[in-house]
């Protein structure tokens, strides 16, 4: 079985899911099909809900009803016949019926704020589905609410999915398409939850894990994972074939196509994952599993709002043991931390999550010294094939950013990654120059 993902923008039509019925109907292959909301649906229910947050009731019921009517006029695009238009409207009316009873509620909470961006991903796949009954095709749909489970750190339960979906599978298996929601999923209080922004690759890839695929592919808006960031830099190319570690340090840092954490399952259970564009499916895209081309420098990315923190004692000196009280303070306030750069006395480190910043850095306060954070940095990954008889790698990305300031260098942690922090300003600059200077492509 395949599992394939066709995010927003790969749904976010009524041709465009004419599209995807033809395509994933192309071959007998059996399938999963897991639907983002359609796109510019989550940043609007996150709007709404930032409109009730604020108490702004009436505002709220105003995007509510905008976004309703490009339901309405979608519908009437998407379906062929009487009988499949009414099936549509009536999943519209349902789920903006709920929609509104949600936004009634007070106080509006975190809890109601998840039900609601929720909704995106609940309608598009019912709307799907619709339209493969309406077409006649042998499909189903999942609800995955019913199997993707995230434990109290908000981390995947890939052993429960794993049960359930066996489950489930064993029950409505035979169907040629089944469908299911990307993104969402329940907490351990059972509450509606999600995977965080773009997890709908996530999803495929824990269901790919879960189900021992034999191909993940992730359909989108683009040819595959580029060398460079195609939103920033006009020059950029197709990648053919990564690794499981290149694509992930370069989903991690950056790289949008992926979310973050997508190769993780795939890798753990050595599923291919395939990236290919739905608006041009003849492309060939990008395959990652394990090998990869000789090729020295592979591709860029870059992650934005990262705060650097500097910590030094002079207690460090000769000591033993004085990094393990400084990283237990990060495990202890859940703080994941990116680049390390150490010397005898100092240790800088770099992180992206500081809602706890304060209370982690009274208590690194209470044994060390802390200077100034710096924050608003950039982390600009270079991904590629640096093994150490490879000379000359690391003079040639310093020379394409000479004029560029930099704050950190990670150098030697992998045997395929680069890191380097800048304040973020100089992100456009550091991706352009390393387009040319690492790839030989100039400014198009
Ligand atoms: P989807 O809605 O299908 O999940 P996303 O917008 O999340 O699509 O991801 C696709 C986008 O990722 C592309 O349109 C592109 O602008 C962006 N992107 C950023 N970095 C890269 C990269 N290195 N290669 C390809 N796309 C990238
Ligand atoms: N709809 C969700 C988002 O916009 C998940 C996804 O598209 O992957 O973040
Ligand atoms: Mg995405």
């Amino acid at each position: 079985m395949q599992v394939w993902k066709f995010g927003g923008t790969s749904v976010g039509k009524p041709e465009r899911m004419h599209s995807i019925r033809t395509l994933i109907t192309s071959d007998d292959q059996q399938k999963i099909i897991v639907l983002s909301a359609l796109s510019g649906t989550t940043n609007a229910l996150l709007s709404i809900a930032e409109s009730l947050k604020s108490d702004q009731p009436d505002e709220a019921a105003e995007k509510v009803e905008h976004l309703k009517a490009h339901y309405d006029s979608f519908v009437r695009e998407l379906y062929k016949t009487s009988e499949g238009l009414g099936n549509g409207q009536k999943i519209v009316e349902n789920e903006f019926s709920y929609i509104r009873s949600l936004t009634r509620i007070r106080p509006f909470t975190l809890k109601q704020e998840k039900e609601l961006v929720a909704e995106g991903e609940l309608l598009s796949t019912q709307m799907f589905q619709a339209y493969l009954e309406e077409a006649g095709e042998d499909s189903i749909l999942l609800p995955a609410l019913e199997f993707m489970r995230v434990d109290a750190d908000g981390e995947p339960e890939l052993d429960f999915t794993e049960r359930k979906l066996r489950e489930l599978l064993r029950s409505h298996g035979g169907r040629k398409l089944i469908v299911t929601q990307g993104f969402i999923c329940r907490n351990p209080r059972g509450e509606v939850d999600n995977l965080k922004r773009g997890g709908s690759d996530y999803t495929a890839s824990l269901i790919g894990g879960a189900i021992r695929a034999d191909e993940i592919q992730i359909w989108t808006d683009i040819d595959g994972m580029h060398n460079n960031d195609p939103r920033i830099v006009k020059n950029t190319f197709p990648i053919r074939a990564l690794t499981f570690e290149e694509a992930a340090e370069l989903a991690y840092f950056g790289a949008k196509i992926l979310h973050p954490s997508t190769i993780t399952p795939a890798k753990m259970f050595g599923v291919p994952v395939r990236l290919k564009n739905t608006m041009d499916p003849g492309a060939e895209g990008t395959l990652i599993a394990s090998k990869t081309s000789d090729q020295v420098f592979k591709a860029v990315a870059a992650k934005d709002g990262i705060t650097a923190l500097y910590i030094h004692s002079l207690r460090m000196l000769n000591a033993y043991g004085f990094l393990r009280r400084i990283f237990e303070v990060f495990e202890k306030y859940k703080t994941p931390v990116d680049l390390i750069a150490t010397s005898e006395v100092s240790v800088s480190v770099t992180i992206d999550k500081t809602d706890n910043l304060t209370d982690l850095m009274a208590e690194l306060r209470t044994f060390c010294d802390l200077e100034e954070p710096d924050y608003d940095q950039t982390i600009v990954c270079i991904v590629g094939n640096f093994s150490a008889d490879h000379a000359g790698v690391a003079l040639q990305v310093l020379k394409a950013l000479e004029g560029i300031p930099i704050r950190m260098i990670s150098y030697g942690g992998t045997e395929h990654n680069i890191s380097l922090l800048m304040h973020g300003r100089y992100k456009a600059e550091a991706l352009n120059a390393l387009n040319e200077g690492l790839f030989n492509l100039k400014e198009a």
